[in-house]
């Protein structure tokens, strides 16, 4: 099937008209992108800052682009002015500088948390207790050019559903407690960014609104980096 059927499929079939889906192209050319476009995506994902500065230098600027990759701090300055959402928001240091470089750039940033679900060793992320910190920080309530919207999540990569489940479930737990605890009176925080290719229909099923979809879309990433020939 074609990309622009992906999502049409998609958008028909699996993931429900309440949940956002971010088209996830890291890798793929700009035509893949342009593509997806044509068949009316606009949310994509990118998880390197040079690889997306270059496709949002290079395709329609009515598309939304979400980091979805650990970002260093040194690399914010290069997004900042367009980034529609940063969904790997892991240290009150980096947020701080988003909030810094949005200020340069007359905006408010919207920021997912990352908070850590898996049983790896690999994946970024906050501790539950880590964003409870954060949140309590009294560096965090002077920031005035971020928006925290909700959270993100990975789970663990394994066939076990039963483990999948849990951890989407733990996740959905914490993002209602921290609703109520601390955004209770901001509707924006509303974004619960669970779900990949292998396990968004689990994720969906915990009550996730926006899953992160790149090879359902696009087909398998070959592994090489999208630059070298
Ligand atoms: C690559 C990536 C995805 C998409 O992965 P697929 O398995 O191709 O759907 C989603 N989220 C993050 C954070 C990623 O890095």
């Amino acid at each position: 099937m074609s990309i622009a059927d992906n999502i049409k499929s998609l958008k028909k079939e699996t993931v429900p008209i309440n949940v956002k889906l971010i088209a996830v192209s890291k890798t793929k050319p700009a035509e893949d992108v342009q593509e997806a476009y044509d068949a009316g995506q606009r949310l994509f994902g990118e998880n390197m800052v040079q690889e997306l500065v270059e496709k949002y230098e290079h395709l329609p600027k009515d598309i939304q682009w979400h980091l979805i990759g650990h970002l260093q701090s040194n690399k914010v300055k290069y997004i900042a002015p367009f980034i529609s959402m940063i969904q790997s928001v892991d240290s009150i240091k980096l947020l701080h500088e988003i909030n810094k470089h949005a200020e340069k750039n007359n905006r408010v940033i919207d920021c997912l948390l990352q908070i850590y679900i898996a049983d790896e060793e690999t994946k970024f992320g906050l501790g539950f207790d880590e964003a409870i910190e954060l949140l309590r920080s009294e560096e965090y309530t002077e920031l005035k050019n971020i928006r925290i919207r909700g959270l993100m999540g990975i789970a663990t990569n394994t066939d076990n559903e039963k483990q999948i489940k849990e951890e989407y479930y733990e996740l959905k737990t914490f993002f209602d407690g921290m609703k109520q605890s601390f955004f209770r009176k901001e509707d924006s925080f509303d974004t619960l960014s669970m779900g990949m290719s292998a396990d968004y229909k689990l994720a969906i099923e915990q009550g996730s609104n926006m899953v992160r979809l790149g090879s359902t879309i696009f087909g398998q990433r070959v592994i090489k980096h999208w630059k070298s020939n």
